[in-house]
């Protein structure tokens, strides 16, 4: 395997972690990369399954050891990917998957030029609120402020989405996934040449649609509904 870096990006609760977890059952000889958070762990999330849970000064101290491929604040927490994350990829021939926030996508862009990055959008302001609504009553702690806070930092973060490679609009879920599947099959076989892949020319020309100059017309409604301006194009 090339050791391709994938990155995934979305305003929380378009439904990340619901397509990274099906994809990492779904797709072999794909690394997820547990990043450290000081957030405190949410409903059943376990540590080191879907975080590393640290305190501020253990964070601090990776920061100045220089541990981190990247690192932010979201949301008043600090989140970091761990350099070990993908240099133990590499030595085991693996691809590997961040999901981290807008702030690190940019950055780790900057040390991997050859990252593939996709980002994933809600469908609309509302639909957004509902699925956070709804995550929190699962996870029994409503707070109406903080979803309101998300829905505004998911307006900011959906300005950027012209820094990323492929889009996905998460509306019908089994679409989106099907769509993230079929961009790291196709970017496996674009770097990797000739390799097996059942289906590879509907898997490629799904992935292709994905791409961000090739998906104006599933953007542009999103782009509408979140109160943004679209494409300069004149086309919105
Ligand atoms: P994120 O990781 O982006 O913050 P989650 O994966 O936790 O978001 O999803 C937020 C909520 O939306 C969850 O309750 C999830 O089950 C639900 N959800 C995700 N994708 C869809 C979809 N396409 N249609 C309906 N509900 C969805
Ligand atoms: P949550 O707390 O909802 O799991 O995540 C909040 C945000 O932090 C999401 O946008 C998620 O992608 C981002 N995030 C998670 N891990 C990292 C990380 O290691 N680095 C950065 N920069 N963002 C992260």
């Amino acid at each position: 395997m090339a050791g391709i870096l994938f990155i995934i990006s979305a305003p929380s609760g378009s439904g990340k972690s619901t397509l990274v977890n099906q994809i990492r059952s779904l797709v072999d000889n794909l690394e997820f990369s547990v990043s450290y958070t000081t957030r405190a762990p949410r409903g059943s999330e376990e540590e080191g399954r879907e975080y590393h849970f640290t305190t501020c000064e253990t964070f601090e101290r990776m920061v100045r050891d220089d541990d981190f491929l990247e690192h932010a604040e979201v949301f008043g927490k600090y989140y970091g990917t761990a350099r070990r994350s993908l240099t133990d990829a590499q030595a085991h021939g693996k691809d590997l998957l961040l999901d981290i926030d807008v702030q690190g996508a940019a950055q780790v862009r900057n040390k991997v030029p050859d990252a593939v990055s996709i980002f994933v959008m809600p469908p609309t302001p509302d639909i957004l609120a509902t699925r956070l609504r709804s995550r929190s009553r699962a996870e029994g702690d409503v707070s109406e402020e903080e979803i309101q806070r998300r829905l505004a930092k998911a307006r900011q973060e959906i300005e950027n989405y012209r820094e990323y490679s492929y889009i996905l609009v998460n509306d019908v879920l089994a679409r989106a996934e099907e769509e993230l599947a079929a961009i790291v099959a196709s970017e496996r076989i674009h770097r990797e040449g000739n390799i097996p892949v059942q289906d590879s020319e509907r898997l490629m020309k799904l992935a292709e649609g994905c791409r961000q100059e090739n998906a104006c017309e599933r953007i542009r409604p999103v782009l509408r509904a979140f109160g943004l301006p679209g494409e300069e194009n004149g086309t919105t």
